[in-house]
C-alpha cells in the first residue's frame, strides 16, 4: 500500500466516524462527548462548535486522528 491509498482510506475512516458522532451526540442532546478511535483504539474526544454545529475530533494518540468540520 502506498501513502496515497492510505491517507485516502484514512480520511474516509475519519468522515465516516464524525458522522456517527456527530449522530450521536445530537441525539442524546449533547454538545460534546467521546467516542474510541477506530485506529489506536484509544479516546476521541467530540465537541459541537458554533451556531452550525460544526464538529471537532481529536484522539489522545498523538498523530492519530485529527479532523475539524
Ligand atoms: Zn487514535
Amino acid at each position: 500500500m502506498n501513502d496515497r491509498s492510505n491517507f485516502t482510506i484514512s480520511l474516509r475512516e475519519t468522515l465516516d466516524l464524525a458522522v456517527k458522532v456527530k449522530a450521536a451526540l445530537k441525539a442524546k442532546g449533547k454538545r460534546r462527548g467521546w467516542t474510541r478511535c477506530p485506529r489506536c483504539g484509544g479516546k476521541i474526544a467530540a465537541a459541537l462548535a458554533g451556531p452550525r454545529d460544526h464538529l471537532h475530533m481529536s484522539c489522545e494518540t498523538p498523530n492519530c486522528i485529527r479532523m475539524m468540520e
